[in-house]
């Protein structure tokens, strides 16, 4: 039994494990006394403004950097015409922690991406994948496709929507008339598919 492995040696493991957390957390957070987060977080804070007043009290030093960054941000956007708030969400943003959501892949846009295949001699099929990633029930979406095209439609693995009959360039529309969420652009046309 080669997979199981010895107690002891886990716990070593472990205890490697916590050596190292310990060994790389020198970083010095400075949280805000206003909203009680890190300082570098409170311009996503309702208050800011609180915020930067007790930024001014209590870290002058930072509170300055903030003032500089801020006066920097605003000169960059009246001269290159960007909006003043996007660009310091932007700078801000990847800082950010995020929270990661059940079955969704952050780094993959949500895209619904629509092929036609032959199953069978001659027995044209259409397949619908991606609708899951904008939580849409894919049993219900199925049932819709097969009332407004009067055809067979189902569910088939738990991903992918395939309707009988060649249906793709209807979907470009009926898709976002049903679900707005869907935009006409996160639509992709991936022609035939190949298997
Ligand atoms: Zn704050």
């Amino acid at each position: 039994m080669d997979a199981i492995k010895e107690p002891d040696e886990l716990k070593k493991k472990v205890d490697e494990c916590h050596g190292v957390v310990e060994v790389t957390y020198p970083i010095e957070v400075k949280y805000c006394g206003n909203c009680s987060m890190p300082i570098e977080y409170c311009e996503y804070y309702a208050e800011y403004d609180k915020c930067k007043e007790w930024l001014a009290k209590n870290y002058p030093e930072d509170y300055e950097k903030l003032m500089l960054r801020e006066a920097e941000a605003d000169a960059g956007a009246a001269a290159g015409g960007m909006d003043s708030d996007r660009k310091r969400q932007k700078r801000g943003g990847k800082g950010m922690l995020r929270v990661k959501k059940d079955n969704e892949d952050d780094n993959e846009p949500k895209r619904v991406r629509l092929s036609c295949s032959t199953r069978g001699k001659n027995k044209r099929v259409t397949l619908v994948a991606g609708l899951a990633a904008f939580k849409i029930d894919l049993r219900a979406a199925a049932k819709f496709f097969g009332t407004k095209f009067a055809c067979g439609s189902s569910v088939s693995g738990d991903k992918e929507i395939v309707i009988q009959g060649d249906v793709k360039d209807d979907l470009l529309q009926v898709i976002p008339d049903k679900w707005p969420e869907v935009t006409r652009d996160a639509i992709e046309d991936c022609g035939e598919s190949k298997k």
